[in-house]
């Protein structure tokens, strides 16, 4: 059976991460989608809890993707699944950078792990975690960005966060 682990902060999922995840199904028999918090990020704006339960909302309707949280390095994370592969989304040159740097951490640990990327769908290589948290903050429309089923939640956190 093959397997992909789709790691990543989603904090919170947005349509970009939702279309990676999708085109992954549709290629390994099982996907899991890890929420990663040993990210160097800082101060995320919903809890892993709420991050895991919104990213849960958005892919139920795919059979043969589960989700999770880890709070170990990516490497060692992947050891549970074995012949697991990483996917990842590539947006930019930028985040090419980035990921070729975080798989030389992954080979230095683990040799055999390998990562492969999907290149972002056109609409959506300007979307970002970040994007969807600034303009919710500003209270503007967020359709078309994030799962239609998530909006509220995202909003109603935004208002807490504008209050802070
Ligand atoms: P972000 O950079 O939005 O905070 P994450 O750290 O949660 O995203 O990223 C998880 C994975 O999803 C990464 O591989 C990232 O490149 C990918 N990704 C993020 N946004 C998009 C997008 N709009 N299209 C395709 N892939 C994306």
């Amino acid at each position: 059976m093959s397997i992909a682990i789709c790691p990543g902060s989603f904090d919170p999922i947005t349509l970009g991460h939702l279309n990676i995840i999708r085109r992954t199904a549709q290629i390994f028999d099982e996907v899991v989608v890890v929420i990663m918090q040993n990210s160097t990020k800082k101060s995320p704006m919903f809890t892993v809890e709420e991050r895991v339960e919104m990213v849960r909302k958005a892919t139920e309707r795919y059979g043969n993707v589960k989700v999770d949280s880890s709070d170990i390095l990516l490497a060692e994370y992947a050891r549970q699944y074995e012949g697991a592969v990483i996917v990842k989304g590539l947006r930019a040159a930028s985040d090419f950078e980035y990921e070729f740097q975080m798989n030389l951490i992954n080979k230095q640990i683990r040799p055999e792990l390998e990562t492969m990327f999907l290149t972002a769908s056109g609409k959506y290589t300007f979307l970002s975690s970040s994007v969807v948290r600034e303009m919710a903050m500003y209270g503007a429309d967020l359709t078309g960005l994030v799962p239609n089923e998530l909006i509220d939640m995202i909003k109603e956190k935004a208002k807490v966060w504008r209050n802070k």
